[in-house]
């Protein structure tokens, strides 16, 4: 009588496991799945980020004539900036157009003068600050091809 009432309860107990882990195991996986999805995500940035940063260096501007939505930094990274109000205001743009409006061109795209464009204060994210291959500088966009015209860097890592 003992033993099958024990039996019994161990059952139940089995049973329990098996209904705990069974839901457990879906939030494990989709924890999981997050965290893959995370990397994923990581190791794009960073694979975008090294493009950026060898494309800084080879472009052939005179084969840019006509062209449209052109990025020489991630797209996500320069539209956060242009969009963070507080860093575009604690940066000088008067200054820095006085400073490199002679090393910058006009719109490939549409010929818009580098006076009539936008000056976007850029400083990459964090990470690559920690990672030693962080850059801020002035970025000129033109709004009407999203061009990033010209990048003209003031501080690396
Ligand atoms: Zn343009």
């Amino acid at each position: 009588m003992r033993t099958s009432e024990q039996g019994r309860s161990r059952v139940r107990d089995l049973i329990a496991v098996r209904r705990d882990s069974m839901q457990q195991n879906p939030l494990l996986i989709q924890r999981w799945i997050a965290v893959l999805r995370e990397w994923r995500a990581e190791a794009m940035q960073q694979r975008e980020w090294r493009e950026a940063l060898r494309a800084e260096a080879r472009v052939d501007w005179g084969r840019l004539e006509g062209k449209k939505h052109f990025a020489l930094l991630p797209r996500r990274d320069v539209e956060a900036c242009r969009t963070d109000v507080a860093l575009q205001a604690a940066s000088d743009s008067l200054s820095a157009r006085s400073r490199f409006e002679l090393q910058t061109r006009d719109c490939f795209g549409c010929g818009r003068s580098v006076e009539e464009m936008e000056w976007i204060f850029f400083q990459s994210p964090l990470w690559t600050w920690t990672e030693q291959t962080g850059r801020a500088g002035w970025v000129v966009y033109c709004p009407r091809c999203d061009n990033q015209v010209s990048f003209h860097r003031l501080r690396m890592s």
